[in-house]
């Protein structure tokens, strides 16, 4: 299988620079992804940029009508867009189908775009004066995905960006492209207009030129902590607009008072789900004064138990590592842990996944972790819970707040006035109490603080429509003007 581009609703011939693409259940290599050229960018560039004068003209209803199809279409071809993530990704098919899920409460909410463009408006601000503020789109806007969420990230960008009249070039993973072409298909179905949206797959040499390129009016990026700094850093002085979302280390906090039955099954989910590969695992439990031999005790039975093995069989609770060197470099931290000290409860390296020879790692567990190891400091990204023991809540609260992270963070107590001052004080984005993954819903908006974020507007909801316009602010004044003389002081409203 070749994957091409998709420029001006169709797919291109294929690049000169090409990548493999791997099954990673598997091992097996199941085609190839086109690198773009600098060219190859610039034509999706310039078939956005032409689209972009009807588009933006459309009134917002109609372009609301083509979301609530694509809705339709994405909801029939649900199965198929899942397995595709899970053939490149390795996931398994139902996260697969809650990531689908997730990304179209997105698409839900764009439909809403006439009510959420709307401006504000003051009648009679001065004598004879109407003021109201529009929210135009920008132009051309791009956005550049990781490998995590190949359907979900995108889907936080494109849908709210196209219905705020904008028009798009996407740049996905090239780990995992597939499904990203398939939903820009699925957008040329529901009847939007060629060129609206172009799919560019590539690396660095792509990704330079959307941040740099004239046209391109604003860059939407989620990844990793240092590729975000040089996007936000490069596209802010080429005078774009820029959100920046980077990488993560997510503490959960256990209090002796929690639920551990309750704390550990979410541990479970947030650490091991998805192969840990989520921007908002949870990496690290901060187990606060007793409690930790407890939690302990109760966990490592369940991530030797784990079942792992390829994403298609039912049953699984974890895939495979994306790529073989994402592995080799999970399973490196594993021996950091070892080597600096840790004590390393459950051991996944070596197992045999069911159903495939590919790139798996079972589920490990380490204890007595400390600030200054490095699987305490670094984002491992692979299916690694550390425990840190800490005396009391406020050493815990301190920990996360001198993590140079904030992307999301729990704290898993029945105590109302512990769970309401971490919400309070905690110096993180997104937050949980009793919930282990806090994602806001599609309504709100996403993002963490600290270097988890670079740029100031957060990604979907109320942000999202805000990053993908600008706003105008009018005065107006109607002839009686005629009876008016020139001003020539500073204009005040009488
Ligand atoms: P990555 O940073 O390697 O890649 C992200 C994108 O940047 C890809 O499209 C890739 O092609 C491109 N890219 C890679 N190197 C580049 C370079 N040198 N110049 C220009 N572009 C480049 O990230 P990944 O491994 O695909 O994804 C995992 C990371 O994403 C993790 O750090 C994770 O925390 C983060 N992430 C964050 C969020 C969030 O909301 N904060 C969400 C999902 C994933």
């Amino acid at each position: 299988m070749s994957v091409t581009h998709y420029i001006d609703g169709k797919y291109t011939e294929e690049s000169e620079r090409k990548q493999a693409l791997f099954n990673p259940a598997t091992g097996e290599q199941s085609g190839e992804v086109s690198l773009a050229s600098v060219a190859e960018t610039e034509a999706a560039i310039a078939s956005a940029k032409a689209a972009f004068p009807a588009w933006s003209e459309m009134s917002p209803l109609r372009r609301a009508r083509v979301m609530f199809k694509f809705k339709a279409l994405v909801e029939e071809n649900i199965d198929e867009l899942a397995a595709l993530i899970t053939k490149e990704h390795g996931k398994v098919l139902e996260d697969a189908k809650g990531e689908l899920t997730r990304g179209l409460e997105v698409v839900e909410f764009a439909c809403g775009i006439p009510h959420l463009l709307k401006g504000e408006m003051t009648e009679q601000i001065g004598s004879g004066i109407d003021a109201w503020s529009l929210n135009q789109p920008l132009g051309v806007v791009a956005g550049i995905s990781p490998f995590n969420f190949p359907v979900m990230v995108p889907m936080w960008m494109f849908p709210i960006a196209i219905a705020c009249g904008n028009t798009f070039v996407m740049k996905p993973s090239e780990k995992d492209p597939s499904s990203t072409l398939r939903i820009a298909e699925l957008l040329t179905e529901a009847g939007l207009p060629d060129g609206v949206f172009n799919v560019v797959n590539g690396d660095k040499e792509a990704v330079d030129v959307l941040l740099t390129n004239p046209y391109v009016q604003a860059v939407s990026f989620v990844g990793s902590t240092p590729i975000a700094e040089y996007i936000y850093s490069t596209a802010s002085a080429h005078g774009k607009r820029v959100q920046a979302l980077g990488g993560a280390k997510n503490h959960m906090v256990v209090m002796p008072d929690a639920d551990l039955d309750q704390a550990v099954a979410a541990l479970m989910g947030a650490a091991y789900g998805s192969a840990g590969e989520r921007c908002m695992a949870i990496s690290v439990a901060v187990a606060v004064g007793n409690v930790a031999d407890v939690l302990i005790e109760k966990l490592t039975p369940k991530v030797r138990e784990l079942r792992v093995g390829n994403g298609v069989i039912e049953g699984m609770e974890m895939g495979p590592l994306v790529t073989k060197e994402h592995l080799s470099k999970v399973e490196g931290y594993v021996s950091k842990g070892v080597e600096e000290g840790a004590d390393l409860l459950v051991d996944g390296r070596g197992i045999q996944g069911e159903g495939g020879d590919g790139y798996f790692l079972g589920g490990c567990l380490f204890d007595n972790v400390t600030p200054e190891m490095t699987i305490y400091r670094d984002e491992i990204f692979g299916p690694v819970l550390s425990v840190v023991r800490v005396p009391d809540y406020a050493t815990a609260v301190k920990l996360i707040n001198e993590h140079e992270f904030g992307n999301g963070t729990a704290i898993f107590t029945q105590n109302g006035d512990a769970a309401r001052q971490f919400c309070h004080e905690i110096q993180v984005g997104m937050v949980g109490v009793n919930v282990p993954i806090p994602v806001p819903m599609a309504f709100h908006s996403f993002g963490g603080w600290k270097r988890s974020l670079f740029g100031s507007l957060h990604v979907h909801g109320p942000d999202g429509v805000r990053f993908y316009t600008r706003r105008k602010a009018i005065t107006a004044r109607w002839p009686t003007g005629l009876r008016a003389n020139a001003d020539f002081i500073m204009p005040t409203m009488k």
